[in-house]
């Protein structure tokens, strides 16, 4: 028994998209202990594709497709897959008023063309999909062979996979293995300072320990094997026990955790609320902020303070100050985070104030060079100083800069 992943799109081979939903499923059946050798991407062309499932038929016994459940006529995953079976598509009465009830919440009338995405070959259940439009099929048009099918659109496709594929193929008697990963998520230490710390459980083989480099982070994924979810945690936990204690304050959550969700907690648990004035971020530290679901219990708001004028006329900066320091400067940071502290009535002000390039740096201020000030409760102000360099894309020193005020402010909620 082994599955193919089947990837229909000519967006896919032209390279316009990138195939994220063969490596969500890649990594699902891996977790799940179900083997598979072959990963196919076709376009939207019937004959190649039915060429694709009739290969597939011989070397697989589970095929799932993606993409091309949609109601355009390059649409043609569910009738190739009946034709090569011989098997007659019909309307699924059900599906119609299901997508109709669809249409009219959102106060629009199905269109014809969306009849087409209830054709279903006889014999085959419908896989629910609560998110979009159509479902997808679960068929077993011969023995020896599962057909489940999902629409192209990446969050429909993984919410469908969880809630009826997976639980379907673990009644089928497959999946009984179960792989679990934890995600341990680090700032403040560079992948290979980390990985040099804990290199001895490298060479544990259950549950294995890799480093992965992200975006403003350095991560460890941590995974085991097992048959139950409990027992493989039970084998993560005294490793990632060791990792946090090793990498004391430059550990800063799991899984989910993001920098802005983990100082989002800090500060509900103390109390406290705070307030941006971004310059060179121009509002992405309260984006990260923002995006933690309950942020309105601690964020009050923010100030976009670009312009000169604005810092002085909303932020109350100094103008000697602004003019003989210049806008990138200690000074005027923490004058930004006390104005902002001041303006929203907020207990913490944070500030960024820098230059993030490509252009614009001098020999004194160059690109990536970043200061970043804080109000605190307390009523004090400080400041810190990063320079990124200017071998970092004006992207990267914008996000860095983000990261590291909210990684500031929470080793300050710690006491670190
Ligand atoms: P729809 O009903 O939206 O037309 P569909 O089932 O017909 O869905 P496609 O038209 O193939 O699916 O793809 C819809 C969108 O989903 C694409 O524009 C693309 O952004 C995304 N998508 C499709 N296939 C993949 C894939 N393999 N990986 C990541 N994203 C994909
Ligand atoms: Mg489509």
């Amino acid at each position: 028994m082994s599955a193919e992943i089947i990837c229909v799109g000519t967006e896919l081979l032209l390279g316009d998209i990138l195939n994220t939903n063969c490596q969500y499923l890649a990594l699902e059946l891996a977790s799940l202990g179900i083997p598979h050798y072959y990963q196919t991407v076709v376009g939207d062309n019937v004959s190649r594709l039915r060429k694709v499932i009739e290969t597939a038929t011989q070397r697989a016994s589970i095929l799932i497709f993606t993409g091309g459940l949609g109601p355009t006529p390059d649409d043609l995953t569910t009738a190739t897959i009946a034709a090569v079976f011989d098997a007659k598509l019909v309307e699924n009465a059900v599906i119609v008023a299901d997508i109709e009830k669809k249409f009219a919440q959102i106060g629009r009338k199905m269109s014809p063309s969306n009849r087409k995405q209830a054709l279903v070959p006889v014999g085959a259940k419908t896989l629910p999909n609560p998110t979009g439009t159509a479902p997808g099929i679960i068929w077993q048009p011969q023995s020896n062979l599962t057909i489940l099918t999902f629409p192209g659109v990446p969050s429909e496709m993984r919410r469908m996979w969880q809630e009826t594929a997976v639980p379907f193929l673990k009644s089928q008697g497959w999946g009984k293995n179960t792989i679990y990963s934890q995600m341990l998520r680090f700032r403040g230490i560079g992948e290979s300072a980390l990985a040099e710390k804990v290199a001895y459980l490298f060479e544990s083989d259950n549950p294995t320990v890799a480093p992965y480099a992200g975006k403003g982070e350095v991560r460890l994924r941590i995974s085991a094997k097992a048959q139950t979810e409990a027992e493989a945690i039970a084998l993560i936990e005294p490793v990632a026990a060791q990792v946090r204690e090793i990498a004391g304050a430059d550990y800063f959550g799991s899984d989910e955790d993001t920098l802005a969700s983990v100082v989002g907690k800090l500060l509900s648990e103390a109390g406290q609320t705070i307030s941006v004035a971004e310059s060179c971020t121009g509002g992405g530290l309260g984006e990260m902020i923002t995006a933690t679901p309950g942020s309105s219990n601690y964020f009050l708001g923010g100030i976009i303070a670009y312009a000169n004028e604005v810092k002085v006329n909303l932020l109350k900066v100094n103008t000697k100050d602004l003019n003989q320091k210049g806008a990138v400067s200690a000074t005027v940071a923490e004058q930004m985070a006390l104005g902002v502290k001041q303006t929203l009535s907020s207990d913490w002000g944070i500030s960024i104030t820098g230059v993030a390039g490509p252009g614009g740096g001098t020999e004194n201020k160059p690109v990536g060079l970043v200061y970043i000030g804080f109000a605190t409760p307390e009523g004090k102000v400080e400041s810190i100083e990063h320079r990124f360099g200017d071998r970092r894309s004006r992207d990267l020193v914008r996000h860095f800069s983000a990261c590291n005020a909210l990684d500031y402010l929470r080793r300050r909620l710690l006491r670190v």
